[in-house]
């Protein structure tokens, strides 16, 4: 295990016990890291329930990434609560798209629906960014969870295609931009795993029974395995990594003709 005494990080996006990012606050919290979680108020009660399993928590505030304002105020209670305290570690682990962008076809989703999907799920990362840039040491780490249906078709992915595209270009974009300073930013390419965000997806367990039968190392990952290789991330061992999409699916990402065929 990694030793991060003394480190601490804004984790966002735990909703649940499944959450990638839940599994990221019990490895950081394992490796000495002390956590700041930024949730949405439809999720508060769940978060009430596991804060107390984990004593590395020592805040917890509402955030909702749809706007500056309500964004802000994250920052705001935090720094009220904590004053001059900084952050070395930014998990963004936040992706929504409405619904109706997957009940009818791609042609049709509407304007609307596709700006909230991109908002929320791509360029919520520049806007965290800003925000928590003044409450950021040095040299700080940030992470994001993106999925491969940025770069290849996935049936019924839809609208979060393209939001997942434009999340790995803002990750190198802010890795450009804040570079300089010696911050990182980085994302990590999941392979599928149940969780409230993906059942939204429609035909979301074909998908994993596919990978299952097809990725290289014959399962699918685990939240466990993502928090894992974000762990790394976070720590100085990758300390050179930076704008970086790195896959964490059991292998599936190098297969083109699934291996299911010659069976
Ligand atoms: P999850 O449902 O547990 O987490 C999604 C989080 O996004 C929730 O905590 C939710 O509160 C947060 N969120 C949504 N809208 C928000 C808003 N307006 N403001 C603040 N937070 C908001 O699901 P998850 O699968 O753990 O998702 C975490 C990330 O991992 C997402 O970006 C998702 O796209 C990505 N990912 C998931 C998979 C998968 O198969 N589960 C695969 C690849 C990437």
């Amino acid at each position: 295990m990694l030793e991060l005494k003394g480190k601490v990080a804004f984790v966002f996006g735990v909703a649940s016990e499944d959450s990638i990012a839940w599994a990221i606050c019990k490895q950081l919290a394992a490796a000495g890291v002390t956590l700041y979680l930024g949730y949405q108020k439809r999720f508060m009660s769940r978060i009430f329930q596991l804060k107390d399993q984990l004593p590395a928590i020592d805040g917890f505030y509402p955030l909702d990434v749809a706007s500056d304002e309500a964004t802000k105020e994250f920052f705001d209670a935090f720094e009220k609560d904590h004053p001059g305290k900084k952050a070395d570690i930014l998990i963004h682990a936040i992706g929504f798209a409405p619904r109706t962008c997957f009940d009818r076809p791609i042609l049709f989703v509407e304007d609307a629906d596709i700006n909230t999907a991109m908002t929320i799920s791509a360029n919520s990362l520049q806007r965290c960014l800003k925000f928590a840039l003044p409450y950021l040491n040095q040299g700080s780490s940030t992470i994001t969870l993106t999925y491969a249906a940025s770069t290849r078709f996935v049936p019924n992915y839809g609208i979060m295609s393209m939001a997942k595209a434009a999340l790995e270009c803002w990750t190198r974009e802010l890795a450009c931009h804040l570079g300089p300073e010696g911050h990182r930013i980085n994302a990590i390419s999941s392979g599928p795993v149940r969780t409230i965000a993906a059942g939204g997806i429609p035909g979301f367990d074909k998908i994993l029974d596919h990978v299952e039968q097809n990725a290289p190392l014959r399962r699918n990952v685990t939240q466990d395995d993502v928090a894992g290789t974000t762990l790394w991330l976070a720590s100085p061992l990758s300390s050179g990594v930076t704008g970086q999409c790195i896959h964490v699916d059991a292998g599936y990402s190098i297969t083109m003709v699934p291996h299911s065929i010659m069976e």
